[in-house]
């Protein structure tokens, strides 16, 4: 076991001395986080490079002469700092001291997915600089705002040797909250909690809306279509203007954005509507890679008074009927917010506890020993552990709350339980902030289940419908109990259809533990498909999959990506591969990777070998 006292010498970057930092109010929390994650972490902190690399890895396509040219020139471009090479040994940290060189979080090799160096422009021209040179050098370059997106890739690029374009580090202020509009404009590098804070200090009664955890980019996990918990929890579809820097360097401003204001203003209505005039592009800037998102504004919500309940469920094979009264409820707005089902097992889980205090056998933790636990926690021996929140006035709330508790209690052996009825370190009330707009670590705990924890995602869309979220769960169950994986399943259940979320949580430091959640990953986005039903994001390396799922027509979406990809980026040199989407140049030339394939790597057989 590494000396852990060795890596908490410092304490974890604060907020707002470092933009993508702490802020001061969870500073113990961190520092406990921290030292949690790093007491179950075996693999040494720094990991040398592989012997006889000669570094940095380059991109494809280029020699080093003429990448060390590139590099001198854009130094010249944008300053000698502002580009840095991925040449010294790889450092996994943690969610707060996350890396921009790889995916912290690998399931390959740690170097696989590597960049060969990270570029750090300082405004939206420097981006255009970046742009112009990248299509010079066609070198495929690779945007993240914070780079914060574990599970799904953190800040790694598809492209072994890409460059990363960090935006946040230089571009990270909030532009602009508007108390009367009830919005805000921000950059890249803004994160929930230093948006938090930002409007805070303003002393605006207003909400901002924060996913899981709080340290991610605002802007970034709207581009991701990310979800968060108030009534304003779709971030894309609460967003409300963009400025984007195509990838043959012109610059965009969308919805009524695209209209000058008076004398050189903004448009006064930029974060007021969110169409403007002529086609509605903003679509096309998530979850692609189609341009460099600069600016986005926000709708805030409106402070209001909130009651976060939990209510328990006796049965394993209840969620079916779970499912039928959660529809209505959510379909009428009845239920306030996104809110989740959570199995039993995620209560043990966010304790924070690895599973070795629960469980010290081979294989997943068995049903009985999860009861045998759960008996003795707050929620009681149950199976299901659904999370809600209500808002407004008094009345309204308890008016809701009347309905909820009618609704849910034809379900037999139903429990509700309020927050005051439940002990502090609960996470119930972490899920009372959270609800309410206030940015926290909580999550991470569950990480700790396993040493050295990281997660991928399977994140498929049912209907919300008991039948549906059945098929869907019976084939995570089957496919987890093959590959000897714990299933912990959350349903966020956003009304009409609930994004089906599970974790893998899988060890770094074993090759076999990876290799296992890996392709249970793969298995399950098959079966799924199979069964109609896609996921709404996922991981870099699993995208080719995902994007090939989609294919009704004849690949018929895929076809007119790639017609747009071509038109908008003819060089390729933007996040060739994001979201399986790769630009003439690179496409069907084997960098694509579908189930079956059986390469260690991400990248082509011709280029490993
Ligand atoms: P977070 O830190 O919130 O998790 P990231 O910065 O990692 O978010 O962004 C998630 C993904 O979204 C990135 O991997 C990238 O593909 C895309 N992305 C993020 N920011 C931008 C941006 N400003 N422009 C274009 N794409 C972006």
């Amino acid at each position: 076991m590494t000396d852990i006292s060795s890596l908490l010498v410092q304490p974890p970057p604060s907020w707002p001395e470092k933009y993508s930092g702490i802020p001061a109010r969870l500073a113990d929390i961190g520092n406990q986080t921290r030292e949690k994650i790093y007491a179950g972490r075996s693999l040494p902190r720094v990991a040398p490079r592989k012997q006889g690399e000669e570094l940095p890895v380059l991109p494809p396509d280029i020699t080093r002469e003429r990448f060390n040219e590139a590099v001198a020139e854009l130094r010249k471009e944008i300053g000698e700092a502002n580009v840095e090479l991925n040449d010294k040994p790889l450092v996994d940290g943690w969610y707060m001291e996350h890396p921009n060189t790889h995916d912290a979080f690998h399931i390959l090799e740690q170097d696989d997915t590597v960049s060969s160096a990270t570029i750090y422009p300082g405004s939206t021209e420097e981006v255009q600089t970046t742009v112009r040179w990248a299509n010079k050098y066609l070198i495929p370059i690779y945007p993240i705002s914070m780079g914060r997106n574990l599970g799904y890739g953190g800040a790694a690029p598809r492209i072994r040797g890409a460059m990363v374009l960090d935006l946040g580090k230089r571009m990270n202020k909030v532009l602009k909250i508007d108390p009367d509009n009830c919005s805000c404009l921000v950059e890249p590098g803004v994160s929930y909690f230093a948006l938090y804070e930002a409007v805070q200090a303003t002393g605006y009664p207003l909400w901002i809306d924060t996913p899981d955890l709080g340290g991610g980019s605002v802007l970034g996990n709207a581009v991701d279509r990310g979800v968060g918990y108030t009534p304003y929890g779709d971030h894309f579809g609460c967003h409300c203007g963009m400025e984007v820097v195509l990838p043959t360097g012109e610059v965009v401003r969308t919805g009524m954005g695209a209209l000058p204001g008076k004398d050189g203003e903004d448009n006064p209505c930029w974060q007021s509507f969110q169409y403007g005039y002529g086609p509605y592009n903003d679509g096309i800037f998530t979850q692609s890679n189609f341009g460099i998102v600069t600016k986005m504004g926000f709708w805030l919500m409106p402070a209001t008074e909130h009651t976060s309940y939990l209510i328990t469920f006796r049965d394993e094979d209840q969620y079916p009927q779970i499912m039928q009264t959660i529809r209505p409820l959510a379909i009428n707005k009845v239920l306030g917010n996104v809110p989740q089902l959570r199995h039993v097992i995620q209560e043990l889980a966010v304790t924070g506890k690895p599973k070795s205090h629960f469980y010290d056998g081979e294989g997943p933790i068995p049903r009985e020993v999860i009861r045998k636990w759960a008996k003795d926690m707050p929620c009681g021996d149950c199976s299901w552990v659904f999370y809600g929140t209500v808002y407004g006035p008094d009345d309204f709330r308890k008016g809701q709350l009347d309905i909820i508790r009618r609704e849910f209690g034809k379900i037999e052996g139903s429990r509700l339980m309020l927050p005051e009825k439940l002990p502090q370190d609960h996470y119930l009330h972490s899920r009372v902030s959270v609800c309410s707009g206030v940015p926290v670590l909580r999550e991470l705990d569950w990480l700790n289940w396993l040493p050295n924890g990281a997660h991928l995602f399977f994140a498929p869309i049912a209907p919300t419908s008991g039948e549906d979220v059945k098929k869907l769960f019976e084939l995570c169950r089957k496919r987890h109990e093959e590959y000897g994986i714990d299933l912990f399943p959350t349903l966020c259940v956003a009304s009409r259809e609930s994004h089906v979320i599970v974790n893998l949580v899988y060890d770094r430091s074993s090759p076999a533990s990876k290799k296992a959640a890996y392709d249970c990953l793969r298995a399950m986005i098959s079966d799924a498909a199979a069964g109609g039903y896609g996921e709404y994001r996922t991981h870099i390396l699993f995208a080719d999959q995902v994007a090939n799922t989609y294919n009704w027509g004849g690949g018929a979406l895929m076809k007119l990506n790639e017609t747009l990809k071509d038109a908008l980026d003819p060089n390729g040199i933007l996040a060739p591969g994001r979201n399986g989407i790769w630009p003439e140049r690179y496409r069907g030339k084997g960098y694509e990777i579908f189930p079956g394939d059986q390469r260690t790597s991400s990248l082509p057989p011709h280029i490993n070998a």
